[in-house]
């Protein structure tokens, strides 16, 4: 599953270097982690296969943590971590196709990185925490292959004080209480990419919203986080429709007590503030299930390719608006091209830059691409185009060719919509 060709070492939109010659095929994350000291200790173990003749390899890890040991069924001479690299030097080389584990045991602070993005990564809260890695912040809680494009399974442990709650991605599989802490344990048997993964604590209880969808929240916001997630579920179903099969047994949503800047999506779960409980953010909670299809079950080879992520996720705002509200799609299209005329039109988004990864008109013009291209097509065509894209690219990666080979023959407003900065009329 790597996308990298020879000649790339470095990830062109995070600048951070490939760790090359491997996959991570599973991560077993053993941790521990006090809250109010925010004093995370753990050990990570990686079941690797070796994909080229490897004398060394490098993985990501976060300065502000330590490594304490590394062991590894094939030998490693040494091991050196700076500058959020981790490099291990093995005693002799490992043949391509050996599949070996490496335990790194590891502990310290942990915060967030600071990037061209903002903070990204673990964060503490008022009272708890939480991990938000978009798009390369895995590495400030676990040593990882932080890339999009290589995605693992996953199984974590994490003990935490009473009471708090711990939320990780995947099934709990059981929770063992011991002393004044409690060891919750959680398994992620589909593939996810390190900047899906989260760990959150905090005083949560859990509660069910619908069949497939339930919440955490502080127990007293319940009755709020219940009124502005009513049609979570129905939201799932409508998606589920259009598009194929919900890519996962259930689907979570993280309330915190802090206001957080924006909400984000990982693997079978989203994060959203306390502010987001607003009936002015219901788009958003449409945006982030959404992900659970386009970005998730399907992910990333690159970067670059982000408008297929948030132009879909902003296309199912919209979708949702028409179902649950009959506001024409057509409607949210116009007011939103109207929005980007009064922007400078500086932006390639088949390929914004890492600057300008994130920015509004990447989301805005990705999703009325997306609306161009139905219009050109036809209801009927597209839509069934988008089910076997969806289909084909489930629980892998993906990249705009792959949704283009689906479409046929739509290179003119492919090109002018993704592929140059002017903007195109607006699509009737
Ligand atoms: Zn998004």
């Amino acid at each position: 599953m790597t996308n990298h060709t020879p000649s790339e070492t470095r990830d062109a939109y995070t600048g951070v270097d490939f760790n090359l010659g491997f996959h991570v095929r599973h991560y077993g994350l053993d941790l521990t982690y006090r809250v109010r000291p925010n004093r995370l200790e753990g050990t990570a173990t990686l079941h690797v296969v070796a994909e080229d003749d490897l004398s060394a390899i490098t993985l990501d890890l976060t300065g502000r943590l330590s490594v304490r040991r590394v062991k590894a069924s094939a030998r490693v001479a040494r091991f050196k971590h700076s500058g959020h690299k981790l490099r291990l030097t093995f005693a002799e080389t490992v043949p391509a196709g050996t599949e070996f584990t490496l335990e790194v045991r590891y502990g310290g602070n942990p915060g967030p990185r600071r990037t061209a993005w903002g903070e990204i990564g673990w964060e503490e809260l008022t009272d708890g925490s939480l991990v938000a890695s978009q798009p390369n912040g895995a590495a400030t809680w676990f040593p990882c292959d932080d890339t999009p494009s290589r995605k693992s399974t996953y199984d974590v442990r994490v003990t935490a004080d009473d009471p708090y709650y711990v939320v990780v991605n995947g099934e709990l599989l059981g929770r063992v209480a011991r002393g004044s802490a409690t060891t919750w344990h959680y398994q992620a048997e589909l593939p996810v990419a390190s900047y899906l993964m989260t760990v959150q604590t905090g005083d949560y209880q859990r509660f069910e919203l619908g069949a497939r969808t339930h919440a955490w929240a502080p127990p007293e916001l319940e009755a709020e986080v219940r009124r502005a997630f009513a049609r979570q579920e129905e939201m799932l179903d409508l998606f589920e429709t259009t598009f194929g099969d919900y890519p996962y047994k259930s689907y979570g949503v993280v309330i915190t007590e802090d206001e957080l800047e924006i909400p984000l999506e990982a693997h079978g779960l989203s994060t959203f503030g306390v502010n987001h409980l607003d009936p002015e953010w219901e788009r958003l909670l449409a945006h982030e299930v959404a992900h659970q299809w386009f970005g998730n079950s399907l992910g990333l080879k690159r970067w670059s390719d982000i408008w297929l992520n948030e132009g879909f996720a902003c296309y199912c705002e919209w979708l949702w608006a028409e179902h649950a509200h009959g506001i024409p799609v057509a409607d949210s299209v116009r007011e939103h091209y109207e929005g980007l005329v009064k922007k400078p039109q500086d932006i390639v988004i088949g390929d914004p830059g890492p600057k300008d990864m994130f920015d509004d008109r990447v989301y805005k013009r990705g999703a009325i691409t997306l609306h161009a291209l139905r219009v050109s097509l036809g209801d009927d065509a597209f839509f069934a185009a988008v089910r076997r894209y969806v289909t084909a690219g489930r629980h892998s990666l993906v990249e705009p060719a792959d949704l283009r080979a689906e479409l046929g023959d739509v290179d003119a407003v492919w090109d002018a919509w993704l592929h140059q900065p002017a903007l195109p009329e607006c699509p009737q």
